[in-house]
């Protein structure tokens, strides 16, 4: 290889880290240092509203706490800097700019209104939406001019007709339609740019070799290829990993599989665990090892045997092999060192003690009150979930709370209480009837903790497991939600909380 090997990743800061982006990290490392090269952390953060630097801070905990370590990146530093998107809009505005002045994109003055309407009646006429290309008929005078009162997009142009052909390391030759590629919009009304044209921008500043990302970019990739060709710049190689799936087949879903990196941390897994699982999705070491350390996947990595099959990721499998690093891996005076480090230490003990304290007699009556928060879930029945509800509010309530646990952004007490106080006003309850049922499926039992206290303890991604826990239970037993009832839960919740759920 000529040019020296760069990989990348580059989460969005939104919302919780996410599995996927430690198992893209994986494969991006061990390929850079397999060819003595750098890897790097970027952070796309364009969408103003969605971004957030508490997002940010959590990607770089998470990401470090799996034991993946970075060349160059926002906290860091590195020669290509800076490594955080919203730093870099000078560099964009000249290039979109550059773009608009060589003919290859154009200023959009098309009203959200008219675009709606275009929309609908191409899909009415079952034709692919697309933009229909009104304002490329602006001459560059007439669009200068309007942009001085008028707000805008740009888009770049893409061919009416013909296919475009790039290779992907793992597939070999990929053919897209140009007829299924809508104009992009690169800049938006705001003016930032969008993804497609800071991305591109900066793989190319930060002279990434090989973009190794999700499959779910490949219908993107057209888009990247002629920016870099209008740009005048070489196109980076292109490698998209097969996506991980539950083992139903679907893709990885929070619905169905814990996605949450700090899931795995706060549940008690070992990162060398989860990093070698992450390690077999999709790849298999030449001797076909099962465990091995990051150090040994490096050591013979080959990205050409990767599998194109949708890799299952499977919790249980993944708890085996943590069991046998535990064993195997591990000394006991090892375990008790990491078991420390997770939550038996004064710091997380700490945190429980004060509520603990209020219900202590003797020493021995405090772990059984901290278990829930010490176990990956606690263990009740059907009956005690379900407790004095009528058979069909359990589940509805569970749902609801999801989704709007889903919406809060912090996590602490008198946030988590303010949205029970809602859920019990919207649903014309008194806290006390709506409680017993969060209390056990969060505890396991109805004098714990305080409740609120121990959700902001327990973290929302064990939270949101031991909701679909509950769920699931109330499934097993006739009392759950067909995918029509939870369609049906939608629209209603959507009136009746006031906002909409993505
Ligand atoms: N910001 C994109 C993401 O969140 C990066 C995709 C890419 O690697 O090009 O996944």
């Amino acid at each position: 290889m000529s040019q020296p090997v760069r990989t990348r990743i580059a989460p969005s800061p939104t919302g919780a880290p996410h599995l996927g982006t430690v198992y893209m990290a994986l494969f991006n490392l061990a390929f850079a240092r397999k060819h003595g090269g750098q890897f790097i952390l970027r952070i796309e953060d364009t969408d103003r509203k969605r971004s957030s630097t508490e997002s940010e801070k959590a990607i770089f905990k998470a990401l470090r706490w799996a034991g993946i370590e970075w060349d160059e990146g926002p906290d860091c530093g590195g020669q290509y800097g800076p490594y955080r998107q919203s730093e870099r809009l000078d560099l964009y505005e000249r290039e979109i700019n550059r773009l608009i002045e060589n003919g290859h994109a154009y200023r959009c003055f098309c009203t959200p209104q008219r675009l709606n309407e275009l929309r609908a009646k191409q899909i009415a006429n079952k034709e692919t939406p697309r933009y229909d290309g009104l304002c490329l008929s602006l001459s560059p005078e007439e669009s200068a001019r309007r942009a001085k009162s008028e707000p805008f997009v740009v888009r770049m142009k893409i061919p009416e007709s013909g296919t475009c052909e790039f290779t992907d390391e793992l597939r070999g030759q990929v053919s897209i339609e140009w007829a299924q590629i809508d104009h992009q919009v690169i800049r938006k009304s705001d003016g930032f740019p969008t993804y497609h044209l800071a991305n591109v921008v900066d793989d190319h500043e930060m002279a990434i070799s090989h973009v190794i990302r999700g499959e779910e970019w490949i219908s993107s990739t057209p888009k990247h290829v002629l920016l870099y060709q209008y740009l005048g710049w070489q196109c980076p190689v292109f490698a998209h990993l097969p996506l991980l799936r539950n083992p139903d087949k679907s893709k990885l879903s929070k619905r169905k599989n814990p996605t949450g990196i700090f899931y795995f941390r706060d549940a008690g897994f070992l990162p060398e665990a989860l990093l070698n699982y992450l390690g077999m999705m999709g790849y298999t070491l030449p001797d076909q090892r099962e465990i091995f350390s990051l150090d040994e996947l490096i050591e013979t990595f080959d990205i050409k045997r990767i599998s194109l099959g949708g890799p299952i990721f499977d919790l249980a499998k993944l708890k085996w092999l943590n069991g046998r690093y535990l064993r195997e891996k591990l000394n006991p005076a090892e375990v008790i060192d990491r078991l420390q480090t997770w939550k038996a230490n004064p710091e997380f003990l700490g945190k429980i003690m004060p509520f603990a304290l209020q219900r202590l007699e003797t020493f021995s009556d405090f772990f059984p009150l901290a278990q829930f928060l010490l176990s990956e879930q606690p263990i009740y029945t059907h009956e005690d979930l379900v407790g004095k509800m009528e058979p069909d509010q359990p589940a509805k309530l569970l749902k609801i709370a999801e989704w709007e646990l889903e919406k809060t952004s912090s996590w602490d007490r008198d946030t988590l209480s303010s949205v029970f106080q809602k859920m019990a006003e919207v649903e014309d309850l008194k806290l006390k009837q709506l409680l017993p049922l969060f209390f056990m499926a969060m505890s396991g039992s109805t004098v714990s903790l305080p409740l609120f206290d121990g959700i902001a303890l327990l973290g929302p991604d064990l939270t949101r497991m031991r909701l679909r826990h509950a769920l699931e239970l109330l499934s097993a037993n006739g009392q759950g939600l067909s995918k029509k009832g939870i369609k049906k839960l939608e629209k209603e919740y959507a009136n009746r909380y006031g906002e909409r759920i993505d």
